[in-house]
């Protein structure tokens, strides 16, 4: 039977990519009954409004999300949408596994699974401009949020993702020495809860500019990372960066009552409309929503299909050295699941 999903197409280079995702669950036999609707910079064009009541209903109808790309105008205009998308559905936990799939990289044998605390901290939006005589942004605010309950559920869907998936350590990653009370609190929360998982998960711990360095120098010391939203945005974007780039790496929102599932990356405004984004980021994005909704093997299926397409070098996009386009490397995909 079809799984209910949304599926949202994004803005910029997410049309195209959504499109070739599409293909290729097709092409693994993935039936899906889509829901397409609009967020972001096409909800305004469409509905007057990045985040429209059919898309939120839609999510909640499902609970199951397939999401391209979504603009965010910098220093004005709406709120990111998809802070705005983790926050409504709770979606406390961002999954980002990273593998290196290009061979002759920097690094051989990546392979980290970075779980980011998706709803606190200093994107919770608790911020405000502090005016002063004239001036009304004379200073500026924000304040981080760090919560027992927040900090405990994420540590423990990061013990609970490395049991399921046979990983054999986690690595906290804070800044308790500075931010003595909020990171403090997570720290100390991560460390109880890794006491209950000791006899089966390894655990140890990194003040994050260190975390920044090891990654940098010896990222194979490094199974499954779990940090606080902000600094866990940072270094998963310099995880995919060991390992070529952004155009490889998928994420998951994972929440009790619902789940989204996305290219780590954004719009791309650089190259959207000229067909030659790497589609492989929301490809593998659609592999963990398979593996979520307890699809494995076609999951799997794909996963390898990508990687021997990629590994076998001849149907490259241009982010990976290559000259394929968009379609070129969806067809050369979805030849290999035929
Ligand atoms: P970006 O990820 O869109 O682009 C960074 C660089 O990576 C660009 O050179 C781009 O061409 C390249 N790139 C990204 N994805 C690629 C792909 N699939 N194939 C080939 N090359 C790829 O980051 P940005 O330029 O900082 O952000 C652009 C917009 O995307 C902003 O509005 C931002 O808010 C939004 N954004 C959205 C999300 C999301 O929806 N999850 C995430 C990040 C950024």
């Amino acid at each position: 039977m079809a799984t209910p999903c949304t599926l949202i197409p994004g803005d910029g280079i997410g049309p195209d990519i959504t499109d070739a995702t599409l293909a290729i669950l097709d092409a693994a036999g993935a039936t899906f009954d889509w829901d397409t609707q609009v967020a972001g910079a096409a909800g305004v064009e469409e509905k007057g409004t990045p985040m429209p009541d059919e898309t939120l209903d839609s999510i909640k109808r499902t609970r199951l999300a397939l999401k391209g790309p979504l603009e965010t105008p910098i220093g004005e205009g709406y709120r990111s949408v998809n802070v705005a998308l983790r926050q409504t559905f709770d979606l406390y936990a961002n999954v980002r596994p990273t593998r290196d799939l290009v061979p002759g990289g920097r690094y051989d044998g990546v392979d980290i699974v970075l779980i980011r605390e998706n709803t606190e901290d200093l994107y919770a939006g608790l911020e405000h401009n502090i005016r002063i005589g004239d001036d009304p942004q004379a200073a500026a605010e924000s304040i981080a949020l760090i919560t027992r309950v927040g900090s405990e559920r994420v540590v423990r869907y990061a013990f609970e993702y490395a049991v399921r998936h046979s990983r054999k350590k986690v690595t906290l990653v804070h800044k308790a020495n500075i931010l003595k009370n909020s990171q403090g609190l997570f720290r100390s929360v991560g460390q109880k809860v890794a006491k209950e998982y000791e006899a089966k998960i390894a655990f140890d711990e990194r003040i994050v500019d260190a975390a920044a360095m090891e990654l940098v120098i010896n990222p194979n010391r490094f199974d499954v990372i779990v940090t606080t939203n902000m600094f866990g945005d940072i270094l998963s974007d310099l995880v995919s960066g060991l390992v070529g780039g952004l155009g490889l790496a998928p994420a998951a929102n994972i929440g009790r009552d619902a789940a989204i599932f996305e290219a780590v990356h954004g719009t791309a405004p650089d190259i959207a409309g000229k067909g030659v984004a790497n589609p492989s980021a929301l490809v593998l994005a659609a592999c963990l929503m398979l593996d979520h909704i307890g699809d494995r093997f076609r999951a799997d299926r794909i996963r390898r299909a990508v990687e021997s397409i990629i590994r076998d070098g001849k149907v490259r996009t241009r982010d990976l050295g290559g000259s394929a386009t968009t379609k070129e490397f969806t067809d050369a995909v979805a030849q290999h699941l035929a």
